[in-house]
């Protein structure tokens, strides 16, 4: 699960929406994360109306927001779990569903759409392109009648990520191209990453594994300046494809990643830094010094 949270935050955070701006598109956000109830599973062989009623229940159970108390537009998109076979044919899916609620007399919300997707269970690359895909159509087609590719159509979507095939790698992560009218071509936007050696961290208290580290501070040995920032700019930043590391004192060079927990007392998920397991106890981000 958090190899495909992390996955989806470096698709959001990164470059590859750039190219949707041309059609009047904003690139998406990572919004908040939940994991399902345990046995609240979906069917074996599951349809989009299954999606459609996971959602419409968790907005009428108050989990999620009505459609039009949305801060901002919001695409719901689950994950399918293992052992969940899709629809013949469809690795992933986005569309709506008309959302219905009578809370007299305060709200009238009637007929509203909630927006969807679904990603079938299968290898990292494969969830996380056909991830790829979906947003970028949902940002531009959300509901059938915006941006597709000739030739269009209203009940049968060709959308821009429908007419591309090819794959790529962006900071690690397998996403789809998708057709850019500027460019006249399928495409995937990359970009340079930065290399961000951490050499102290701000918590306290210290050895309270109750309060997070609050910011870090160190090199950007890509353009040999010093950086602070907080945890969550740090992990907004390794979204982008940078990479952070520490250094041991035995020389020994650790990689920092995000991971996520969901605490028992909600389903929301948290994510935070830590650095990659080793041998090496020594060289990890809580035996750094004070910023
Ligand atoms: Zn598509």
């Amino acid at each position: 699960m958090a190899q495909v949270v992390n996955d989806a935050a470096s698709i959001l955070a990164g470059v590859y929406q750039t190219r949707v701006s041309q059609y009047g598109a904003t690139p998406a956000k990572l919004g908040s994360i939940f994991v399902s109830f345990p046995g609240n599973n979906p069917p074996t062989n599951f349809q989009t109306s299954d999606v459609q009623n996971l959602i419409t229940g968790a907005i009428e159970g108050g989990a999620l927001p009505e459609p039009d108390e949305e801060t901002s537009d919001v695409l719901h998109c689950v994950f399918m779990p293992p052992g969940t076979n899709p629809p013949p044919n469809l690795g992933g899916l986005h569309t709506y569903a008309n959302y219905s609620d009578y809370d007299f007399p305060f709200d009238f919300d009637i007929n509203d759409r909630s927006h969807m997707a679904w990603v079938a269970f299968g290898s990292k690359a494969f969830i996380s392109s056909v991830f790829s895909h979906e947003v970028v159509e949902a940002l531009t087609d959300p509901e059938g009648d915006g941006i597709q590719v000739n030739p269009t159509n209203a009940n049968n979507w060709n959308e821009i990520g429908d007419v591309c095939t090819s794959t790529g790698l962006v900071n690690g992560v397998t996403v789809q191209s998708y057709w850019s009218q500027i460019d006249k071509a399928c495409v995937i936007p990359a970009n340079i990453p930065l290399s961000m050696q951490i050499t102290c961290i701000h918590k306290n208290p210290r050895n309270d594994i109750a309060h997070p580290i609050r910011s870090v501070g160190g090199i950007n040995r890509t353009e040999n300046v010093p950086f602070r920032m907080s945890q969550l700019e740090c992990i907004e930043s390794i979204d982008r494809g940078n990479s952070f590391f520490v250094v041991g004192a035995d020389g020994s060079r650790a990689e920092v990643k995000v991971f996520i927990h969901f605490p028992p007392w909600n389903r929301r998920g948290i994510r935070y830094i830590a650095t990659v397991e080793d041998n090496s106890k020594a060289d990890n981000l809580l035996s750094l010094p004070e910023c």
